[in-house]
Protein backbone atom coordinates (compact mmCIF):
# COMPACT_ATOMS: atom_id res chain seq x y z
CA UNK A 1 0.00 0.00 0.00
CA UNK A 2 2.34 2.50 1.04
CA UNK A 3 5.13 1.53 -1.63
CA UNK A 4 1.78 2.16 -4.22
CA UNK A 5 1.31 5.32 -3.14
CA UNK A 6 4.99 6.33 -3.29
CA UNK A 7 4.80 5.05 -7.20
CA UNK A 8 1.74 7.51 -7.65
CA UNK A 9 3.56 10.37 -6.08
CA UNK A 10 6.71 9.74 -7.96
CA UNK A 11 4.86 9.77 -10.92
CA UNK A 12 2.67 12.91 -10.51
CA UNK A 13 6.33 14.83 -9.97
CA UNK A 14 7.89 13.44 -12.79
CA UNK A 15 4.40 14.80 -15.25
CA UNK A 16 4.60 18.06 -13.06
CA UNK A 17 8.20 18.17 -14.16
CA UNK A 18 7.81 17.39 -17.55
CA UNK A 19 5.15 19.72 -18.30
CA UNK A 20 6.25 22.76 -16.52
CA UNK A 21 9.32 22.80 -19.04
CA UNK A 22 7.24 21.80 -22.31
CA UNK A 23 4.67 24.43 -21.32
CA UNK A 24 6.38 27.84 -20.00
CA UNK A 25 4.10 30.49 -19.63
CA UNK A 26 4.28 33.29 -21.90
CA UNK A 27 4.73 36.55 -21.54
CA UNK A 28 3.90 38.88 -24.39
CA UNK A 29 6.25 41.88 -23.96
CA UNK A 30 4.76 45.05 -25.94
CA UNK A 31 6.99 48.07 -26.07
CA UNK A 32 4.59 51.26 -26.65
CA UNK A 33 4.00 52.93 -30.08
CA UNK A 34 6.26 53.03 -32.82
CA UNK A 35 8.90 55.75 -34.79
CA UNK A 36 5.22 56.95 -35.96
CA UNK A 37 2.07 57.07 -35.18
CA UNK A 38 -1.00 55.77 -36.98
CA UNK A 39 -3.94 58.28 -37.57
CA UNK A 40 -5.81 55.25 -38.76
CA UNK A 41 -9.02 54.38 -36.28
CA UNK A 42 -10.38 51.07 -34.92
CA UNK A 43 -12.98 50.46 -32.73
CA UNK A 44 -11.91 50.37 -29.07
CA UNK A 45 -13.51 47.01 -28.48
CA UNK A 46 -15.21 43.82 -30.30
CA UNK A 47 -18.22 45.19 -31.73
CA UNK A 48 -18.07 48.80 -30.35
CA UNK A 49 -19.42 51.83 -32.93
CA UNK A 50 -16.74 53.87 -31.01
CA UNK A 51 -13.37 54.37 -32.96
CA UNK A 52 -10.06 56.03 -31.90
CA UNK A 53 -6.91 56.54 -33.25
CA UNK A 54 -4.55 53.39 -33.10
CA UNK A 55 -1.19 55.04 -31.72
CA UNK A 56 -1.04 59.43 -31.49
CA UNK A 57 2.73 58.55 -31.15
CA UNK A 58 3.34 58.97 -27.63
CA UNK A 59 5.70 61.24 -26.00
CA UNK A 60 9.27 62.42 -25.39
CA UNK A 61 12.05 63.42 -22.93
CA UNK A 62 11.89 67.40 -21.99
CA UNK A 63 15.72 67.35 -21.67
CA UNK A 64 16.73 63.90 -23.26
CA UNK A 65 14.79 64.68 -26.37
CA UNK A 66 14.28 60.42 -26.50
CA UNK A 67 11.54 59.52 -27.68
CA UNK A 68 9.24 57.17 -25.92
CA UNK A 69 9.04 54.10 -28.58
CA UNK A 70 12.30 53.95 -28.07
CA UNK A 71 12.63 53.94 -23.97
CA UNK A 72 10.09 51.65 -24.38
CA UNK A 73 12.06 48.93 -26.24
CA UNK A 74 15.20 49.41 -24.75
CA UNK A 75 13.73 49.19 -21.56
CA UNK A 76 11.56 45.86 -23.55
CA UNK A 77 14.86 44.51 -24.46
CA UNK A 78 16.41 44.79 -21.22
CA UNK A 79 12.93 42.95 -19.37
CA UNK A 80 13.35 39.96 -22.65
CA UNK A 81 16.69 37.98 -21.38
CA UNK A 82 15.21 38.33 -17.34
CA UNK A 83 11.94 36.81 -18.17
CA UNK A 84 13.75 34.15 -20.05
CA UNK A 85 16.37 33.36 -17.68
CA UNK A 86 13.64 33.05 -15.25
CA UNK A 87 12.69 30.20 -17.04
CA UNK A 88 9.82 32.15 -18.86
CA UNK A 89 9.03 32.35 -23.29
CA UNK A 90 8.55 35.79 -24.12
CA UNK A 91 6.91 37.26 -27.16
CA UNK A 92 7.80 40.75 -28.56
CA UNK A 93 5.05 42.62 -30.34
CA UNK A 94 8.13 44.58 -31.53
CA UNK A 95 12.31 44.32 -31.52
CA UNK A 96 12.95 47.37 -33.56
CA UNK A 97 11.66 51.24 -33.63
CA UNK A 98 10.63 51.88 -37.40
CA UNK A 99 7.67 52.85 -38.95
CA UNK A 100 3.90 53.59 -38.26
CA UNK A 101 2.82 51.91 -35.14
CA UNK A 102 0.47 48.45 -35.72
CA UNK A 103 -2.40 49.78 -33.55
CA UNK A 104 -3.90 48.58 -30.29
CA UNK A 105 -6.33 45.50 -31.67
CA UNK A 106 -2.86 44.19 -33.78
CA UNK A 107 -0.94 44.30 -30.38
CA UNK A 108 -3.86 42.43 -27.82
CA UNK A 109 -4.00 40.02 -31.29
CA UNK A 110 -0.79 38.86 -30.75
CA UNK A 111 -0.90 38.37 -26.86
CA UNK A 112 -4.44 36.32 -27.40
CA UNK A 113 -2.27 34.35 -30.03
CA UNK A 114 0.28 34.01 -28.23
CA UNK A 115 -2.09 32.66 -25.46
CA UNK A 116 -0.26 35.07 -22.91
CA UNK A 117 -0.11 34.42 -19.26
CA UNK A 118 0.75 38.40 -19.04
CA UNK A 119 0.13 40.91 -21.55
CA UNK A 120 2.67 43.62 -20.15
CA UNK A 121 2.28 46.69 -22.07
CA UNK A 122 4.98 49.02 -21.55
CA UNK A 123 5.28 52.82 -21.72
CA UNK A 124 6.06 56.40 -20.22
CA UNK A 125 4.18 59.13 -19.27
CA UNK A 126 4.07 62.86 -20.80
CA UNK A 127 1.96 65.46 -19.21
CA UNK A 128 2.02 69.71 -20.04
CA UNK A 129 2.08 69.83 -16.18
CA UNK A 130 5.90 69.23 -15.65
CA UNK A 131 6.24 68.37 -12.05
CA UNK A 132 3.92 65.51 -13.01
CA UNK A 133 5.99 62.06 -11.73
CA UNK A 134 5.63 58.85 -10.81
CA UNK A 135 4.71 55.72 -11.61
CA UNK A 136 1.53 53.68 -12.19
CA UNK A 137 -0.09 50.96 -13.71
CA UNK A 138 -2.74 51.06 -15.91
CA UNK A 139 -5.16 47.81 -16.24
CA UNK A 140 -8.72 47.25 -18.30
CA UNK A 141 -11.87 48.30 -16.28
CA UNK A 142 -14.79 45.77 -16.01
CA UNK A 143 -17.29 45.13 -19.06
CA UNK A 144 -19.25 42.34 -19.51
CA UNK A 145 -18.53 40.73 -22.78
CA UNK A 146 -15.23 42.32 -22.98
CA UNK A 147 -12.59 42.24 -20.27
CA UNK A 148 -15.15 40.47 -17.43
CA UNK A 149 -12.70 37.17 -18.04
CA UNK A 150 -9.90 39.06 -17.53
CA UNK A 151 -10.47 41.34 -14.59
CA UNK A 152 -9.58 40.26 -11.76
CA UNK A 153 -6.28 38.40 -13.04
CA UNK A 154 -5.11 42.13 -14.70
CA UNK A 155 -6.03 44.13 -11.61
CA UNK A 156 -3.76 41.39 -9.19
CA UNK A 157 -1.09 42.04 -11.87
CA UNK A 158 -1.59 45.46 -11.79
CA UNK A 159 -1.12 45.39 -8.41
CA UNK A 160 1.81 43.56 -7.78
CA UNK A 161 3.70 45.34 -11.13
CA UNK A 162 2.51 48.43 -9.77
CA UNK A 163 4.27 47.93 -6.35
CA UNK A 164 8.20 46.17 -7.81
CA UNK A 165 8.46 49.11 -10.42
CA UNK A 166 7.51 51.37 -8.38
CA UNK A 167 10.25 50.24 -5.87
CA UNK A 168 12.85 49.30 -8.38
CA UNK A 169 12.86 52.79 -10.24
CA UNK A 170 12.54 55.09 -6.58
CA UNK A 171 10.12 57.23 -8.21
CA UNK A 172 6.52 58.86 -6.83
CA UNK A 173 3.38 55.89 -5.96
CA UNK A 174 0.92 57.48 -8.44
CA UNK A 175 -1.08 53.89 -8.13
CA UNK A 176 -3.16 52.13 -9.89
CA UNK A 177 -5.90 53.37 -12.88
CA UNK A 178 -9.24 51.60 -14.46
CA UNK A 179 -9.19 52.24 -18.09
CA UNK A 180 -12.90 51.20 -19.92
CA UNK A 181 -11.30 53.34 -22.90
CA UNK A 182 -8.40 51.20 -23.84
CA UNK A 183 -8.15 49.41 -27.12
CA UNK A 184 -5.48 47.20 -26.26
CA UNK A 185 -7.00 45.89 -23.41
CA UNK A 186 -10.98 45.70 -24.66
CA UNK A 187 -10.04 43.36 -26.92
CA UNK A 188 -7.53 41.45 -24.71
CA UNK A 189 -8.28 37.93 -23.88
CA UNK A 190 -5.37 37.49 -21.44
CA UNK A 191 -4.49 39.01 -18.48
CA UNK A 192 -3.37 42.92 -19.35
CA UNK A 193 -1.61 45.58 -17.66
CA UNK A 194 -0.23 48.88 -19.16
CA UNK A 195 3.02 49.93 -16.99
CA UNK A 196 3.31 53.52 -17.01
CA UNK A 197 6.96 53.83 -15.84
CA UNK A 198 7.61 57.78 -15.53
CA UNK A 199 6.92 61.15 -16.60
CA UNK A 200 9.33 61.57 -19.54
CA UNK A 201 7.76 65.73 -19.39
CA UNK A 202 9.66 65.72 -15.84
CA UNK A 203 13.36 66.60 -16.14
CA UNK A 204 13.98 64.79 -13.11
CA UNK A 205 12.59 61.54 -14.50
CA UNK A 206 13.41 61.98 -18.00
CA UNK A 207 17.08 62.25 -17.25
CA UNK A 208 16.99 58.88 -14.94
CA UNK A 209 15.21 56.86 -17.36
CA UNK A 210 17.53 58.15 -20.16
CA UNK A 211 20.26 55.80 -18.53
CA UNK A 212 20.53 52.59 -19.44
CA UNK A 213 21.06 51.85 -15.14
CA UNK A 214 17.60 53.11 -14.73
CA UNK A 215 15.69 51.50 -18.16
CA UNK A 216 18.28 48.31 -15.73
CA UNK A 217 15.84 48.80 -12.90
CA UNK A 218 12.62 49.38 -14.49
CA UNK A 219 13.18 45.80 -16.11
CA UNK A 220 13.83 44.07 -12.96
CA UNK A 221 10.68 45.85 -11.26
CA UNK A 222 8.87 44.20 -13.98
CA UNK A 223 10.39 41.12 -13.83
CA UNK A 224 9.82 40.64 -10.56
CA UNK A 225 6.44 41.65 -10.50
CA UNK A 226 5.71 39.47 -13.55
CA UNK A 227 7.33 36.30 -11.71
CA UNK A 228 5.40 37.10 -8.64
CA UNK A 229 2.16 37.32 -10.54
CA UNK A 230 2.71 34.12 -11.85
CA UNK A 231 3.67 32.89 -8.64
CA UNK A 232 7.21 32.31 -8.88
CA UNK A 233 9.92 33.58 -7.18
CA UNK A 234 11.47 36.93 -8.30
CA UNK A 235 14.73 35.49 -7.08
CA UNK A 236 16.27 35.50 -10.70
CA UNK A 237 15.40 39.28 -11.93
CA UNK A 238 18.36 40.86 -10.08
ZN1 LIG B 1 2.83 55.68 -24.33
Amino acid sequence: MRSLTLVFIVGFLALGASGHTARAPVVVVDPGHDAHGNPETEPIGPGSSTRKIKDGGGTSGVVSGLGEAELNLRVSLQLRPLLERAGLRVVMTRTKTAGASMGNIARARIANRAGAALFLRIHADGSSDLGARGTHVLYPAFRRGWTDDVYAASKRAAIIVQAETRRALGFPDRGLQERSDFTGFNWADVPAILVEMGFMTNPTEDRLLATSAYQRRAAVGMCRGTLRFLGRSPVGCG
